[in-house]
Formats: structure tokens, sequence, C-alpha cells
């Protein structure tokens, strides 16, 4: 999905399903693919993915050879194989004339994206690894100060999720536009001075403010402890933080597209500017 504005950040939705990934009839409006979005700007040599579910493989960040001076930045919010299935087959990755920096704060028991993804993408799970020679930056969990790439200002904090995740907070220096990406997240088990710290971290009017609704509150109680959270949750967020956009993302994998539509419906009335977020 394109944002209405041209100058300030672009979002390119490669995949916005959860858990699981999907191909069968009443799920092509919104997409089968898991977790993966690319984030531009006005400058057309520096971009940015956001995780590497199985929707990578709908993400072109350069044509290849890359232009002179281009630069990708991979980032990922934790190493559930949801968001790093991805990484077995991306393109870019085996193209020598770009470069790609991969990076991640440490998870719980410190564990780095290095170690995880290297773990997962290599023999006996899979013949070859696509990353010889690509470096990676392992973050600590709590920034120290912001990471700059290009025109991207990159934050981050630990959110409640079973083996840790992080949200992120992108801005762009040239408009000054914010991201915050948040996924896999339970806010019902996150206390109140956990809430106060994400609230801060969402800062006052947010431009784009992308979240977990997993579920629906009506069933919320089934799946406690599962590490997501609910669309009314993250309408109730958007509202606290004056959001002015909201994407719901993370998809349950049998949430198909009529229910999600139906939840559309419900979602336009009490927040204009909220989306259910769908495969671009
Ligand atoms: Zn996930
Ligand atoms: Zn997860």
């Amino acid at each position: 999905m394109i944002m209405a504005d041209t100058i300030g950040l672009r979002v390119t939705w490669g995949g916005v399903r959860g858990s699981n990934p999907v191909c069968a009839p009443g799920f092509e409006r919104f997409g089968g693919a898991t977790t993966a979005l690319m984030v531009e700007t006005s400058d057309p040599l520096h971009k940015l993915i956001i995780d590497g579910g199985s929707g990578l493989d709908n993400l072109t960040p350069f044509p290849s050879p890359a232009p002179a001076g281009s630069g990708l930045l991979m980032i990922f919010t934790h190493f559930h194989l949801d968001h790093l299935m991805g990484l077995t087959g991306f393109p870019p990755l085996f193209d020598d004339t770009l470069a790609i920096t991969l990076a991640a704060p440490e998870q719980e028991h410190g564990m780095t994206l290095e170690t995880a993804a290297t773990r997962l993408v290599s023999p006996p799970y899979w013949p070859v690894t696509p990353f010889a020679s690509r470096p990676f930056l392992n973050w600590p969990a709590h920034p120290a100060e912001p990471y700059t790439f290009g025109p991207f200002v990159i934050t981050w904090m630990p959110v409640a999720h079973p083996n840790g995740c992080s949200a992120y907070r992108i801005v762009d220096r040239e408009s000054g536009q914010a991201l915050i990406f948040a996924t896999d997240f339970e806010w019902a088990a996150m206390s109140s001075s956990e809430r106060d710290a994400f609230f801060a971290f969402c800062g006052e009017r947010p431009e784009i403010l992308i979240l977990d609704g997993q579920f629906d509150d009506a069933e919320a109680d089934r799946y406690r402890g599962w590490g997501h959270s609910t669309w009314q949750e993250d309408l109730a967020i958007a509202r606290r933080v004056n959001a002015q956009q909201l994407f719901i993302t993370h998809h349950a994998p049998q949430s198909d597209d009529a229910l999600l539509e139906a939840r559309q419906q419900t979602l336009s009335d009490l927040f204009p500017n909220a989306r259910f977020a769908r495969q671009s």
C-alpha cells in the first residue's frame, strides 16, 4: 500500500500474515505471505526492509545490477520463523552488486540475529547460506543512541512476546515523518509502566502506526500468552497517541478476506484513517 504523500515515508507491504503463510481461495485480497515490508523515502539510494517473512518474495528494493552508492538495511523484530522464512530465497541477498546489512536487537538470553539466521539458513536445514559476505549488526536490546542509515533514524524497544521482540520507530530525516512498527506484542501482558514507555516511544501524532492486531477482543481469552494483541487494543493505542494513520497487521492464518473486510467495516466507522494492511 502506498501512502498518499510523495514526500516522506512510503510503505510497500510484502506480507501481512502472522504465524503461517496461507495460499488458498478467500485469502487473495489481504494476501497470505508472512511479515515483510519495505520503507522508502525520497532518497532513492537507501531502502529499509523490516522482517524477512515469506513476503520478502514480493519486495524488489533495487534492480540488478544495483545503482552505484545504493544500500539496503534489513532489520528484524525477532527471530520466529514467520519473520525469517523468506531469507532462504531472497534474490538481493545473492546479488553481489548490492550492499546489504542485516541488523536486529538481541532477544531473549542474548540471542543475536547473526546466530539465529545463520543457524536457520544453513545445512542441514537449507543447502546454502546467503549471508557469506554480509555484515550483521547485533544491536543491544535498548539502544544507547539512534542508528542512522541514509535518511532513516532508527530506535527500538522491547515488547512483550515469547522469546522477545522489538518495536521500531523510524524517522525520515528530511520530512520528519515517523513510522512505528510493533508486531508480535501482547498488549494485555504489558504493565502500565511498559504501556507508558510504549506511548512515549510512539510520540505524539506519529504519521504511520503499524500494530499487531492478530485477534479480536471476543476471542482474546482463548489466546492469552500467545504474544499477540487485538485490533480493538490497537485502536485504543492509536487514539491515545493521536496516530494519523493506523495499519493493523499480522493477520491470523484463519482470518480470510470476508472476516477482515467485515472487521474493516467496523474499524472504518470508529477510526477513518485505520486499515487492516493488505499485501501490496
Ligand atoms: Zn509473527
Ligand atoms: Zn513471534
